[in-house]
């Protein structure tokens, strides 16, 4: 058995002196990381939480979130992180799915949770954070025992908790870009699974055709940039570490021993700054996040030639961006991963170059000992051949079993070991998987399927475009219609016609895009997706 706190264990014991985490003023050793996440677990025992009871974490990038996580993993409990900024209402319904006991939580996120009210948490400890002022502490509810973060900390170290393969180390909520958000068990043996995948692409995928075949490499090693080697290198860590793809990539930088250099709220300038101060050899987040860099003027004519990787995920990229960002960090290899909580991170990833043969947009081939399958979306249990579209299922050891308290939502979306992943897509012979987007934002224009990612990326590959959403519109005569939203560059200029007919000159006539709106602003959710269901409603409003 190996449960994921062995991963901090054997970090302390092989790296101890090396600066696991710095904010730019404090820094932890790997060594005091888990000195600090023992007496974090012993806290928890000596305040009753018991393996296998659940711990909520509302914590934004900082120090105290690996102390919180991997302690709550060293006590033998069941880690379950949220968004910091979470209202009271989901928040409520995350306590009950979660079933939590004790809430570790910033002092700006303590309304929201007395106001949820759960009557199972006994215990809730604050961390300092942005916007605390402990004078102003609200009053929490009746029988609730509430202390310092710091409090935990002073009972000595706990004795590491034995956990096996099957049981729950997370309860990782999902987005909720298309709904309500669920929380699915992840188990340790998911994490391991696909901490172990991820570090094995990082470290030889270089070395290996798609197909498994080695020897890529010897070409064209010498025309293209060096893959850092696992190790050697610090981090940058804005993607939140509540999310799926921040939490677990947490996991795999420990493994290799980097640095993270935390970030509770993106700036672009300081970001920029921090990676030359840190020689930052690699840099992870969503689209949207690098397209907030790009835009900020700090980025303007910067070369940053530290980082070496550039890794994104999480959402569609478009290639205007990607291209903006090679020039930005010139010297960087740059990878897409795939996945969804459901799959604990990631489902696919590769190091994606072009001068390597990689085939433009795809978001990789499937990690190791992970097999994905195209069905068709009329006949699921149909599998559909290379290079048709259809819905992808993946099956895998990081494939989780489910989510928690909800037997209906599981029996949907697992079917005999499979996931249906719920996105469109497809494979090319050599296995580079494609996607057109989600099954659930795909519209019907007079009975032709129409994917709005193919039509976000051309626009945002227009001058004057920033950032963009296209939604299905209902419409009495043609059933469902594109509607595109627009934001503009700082500056830029453009009306909805020009941009309709940029589109219109690059796509069949039943993808063209039927309406346009510009606005300041796109809903997005914390983990950088557009928030479409937002959009949706946003619309319908304005239509009503
Ligand atoms: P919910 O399931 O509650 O609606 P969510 O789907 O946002 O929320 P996540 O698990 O955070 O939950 O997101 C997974 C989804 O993100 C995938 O199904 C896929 O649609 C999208 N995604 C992830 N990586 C990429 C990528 N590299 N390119 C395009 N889309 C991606």
């Amino acid at each position: 058995p190996l449960p994921v706190g062995a991963v901090l264990a054997g970090a302390a014991q092989r790296y101890p002196d090396r600066l696991a985490l710095t904010d730019g003023q404090e820094g932890l050793t790997y060594a005091e990381l888990y000195d600090r996440a023992l007496r974090f677990a012993r806290g928890l025992h000596e305040h009753g939480i018991a393996p296998g009871e659940t711990v909520l974490l509302m914590i934004p990038n900082c120090p105290w979130f690996p102390v919180a996580y991997w302690g709550t993993l060293l006590a033998g409990a069941v880690v379950s992180p949220t968004n910091p900024a979470q209202p009271a209402a989901p928040l409520a319904a995350q306590l009950a799915d979660s079933d939590a006991r004790a809430v570790i939580a910033y002092a700006g996120a303590l309304p929201s949770v007395y106001a949820a009210d759960a009557p199972g948490v006994r215990l809730t400890a604050v961390v300092p954070g942005p916007r605390s002022s402990p004078g102003a502490l609200p009053e929490p509810p009746a029988g609730r025992t509430v202390l310092s973060a710091e409090e935990l900390l002073t009972h000595g170290r706990a004795e590491p908790a034995g956990r096996r393969p099957e049981d729950v180390a997370h309860l990782a909520f999902t987005g909720g870009t298309t709904g309500r958000s669920k929380a699915v068990r992840v188990l340790h043996r998911n994490v391991i699974a696909n901490v172990a995948q991820t570090v094995w692409v990082r470290a030889a995928g270089r070395l290996y055709d798609a197909d498994g075949v080695l020897g890529l490499a010897r070409d064209e090693a010498a025309a293209t940039p060096h893959q850092s080697v696992p190790g050697t290198e610090s981090t940058i860590s804005v993607a939140p570490l509540f999310h799926a793809m921040g939490l677990v990539g947490m996991v795999a930088h420990t493994v290799i021993g980097t640095t993270a250099v935390l970030h509770t709220r993106f700036d672009p300038a300081r970001y920029l700054d921090d990676i030359e101060a840190h020689q930052v050899a690699m840099v992870g987040g969503s689209p949207t996040m690098y397209r907030a860099l790009l835009a900020s003027p700090a980025s303007n004519g910067r070369r940053l030639k530290s980082v070496r990787n550039i890794n994104s995920g999480a959402a569609p990229m478009d290639s205007g961006t990607r291209q903006r960002l090679t020039e930005l960090f010139p010297d960087a290899l740059y990878s897409e991963g795939y996945g969804l909580t459901e799959a604990t991170m990631a489902l696919a990833m590769w190091p994606l170059d072009a001068a390597a043969g990689t085939p433009h947009g795809t978001v990789g081939v499937a990690l190791p000992d992970t097999e994905l399958s195209i069905r068709d979306l009329l006949d699921p249990e149909r599998e559909l051949p290379v290079g048709e579209t259809g819905e992808l299922w993946a099956r895998g050891p990081q494939v989780t079993d489910g989510y928690q308290g909800h037997p209906e939502l599981t029996a949907e979306q697992y079917a005999g070991g499979w996931l249906r992943t719920g996105d469109i897509g497809r494979l090319d012979e050599r296995g580079h998987l494609f996607l057109s987007g989600r099954a659930k934002d795909m519209l019907i224009y007079k009975g032709y399927n129409v994917y709005p990612l193919h039509l976000e990326d051309i626009l945002a590959g227009h001058p004057a475009v920033a950032a963009v959403a296209v939604i299905g519109a209902p419409a009495a005569d043609a059933g469902e219609i594109p509607a595109a939203y627009v934001v503009l560059r700082n500056g830029a200029a453009a009306t909805a016609d020009e941009l309709m007919g940029y589109v219109a000159e690059r796509v069949a006539p039943y993808q063209r895009v039927r309406e346009l709106h510009f606005t300041d602003a796109l809903p997005v959710s914390a983990a950088g997706k557009v928030l479409k269901t937002a959009l949706r409603e946003r619309h319908a409003a304005r239509t009503a």
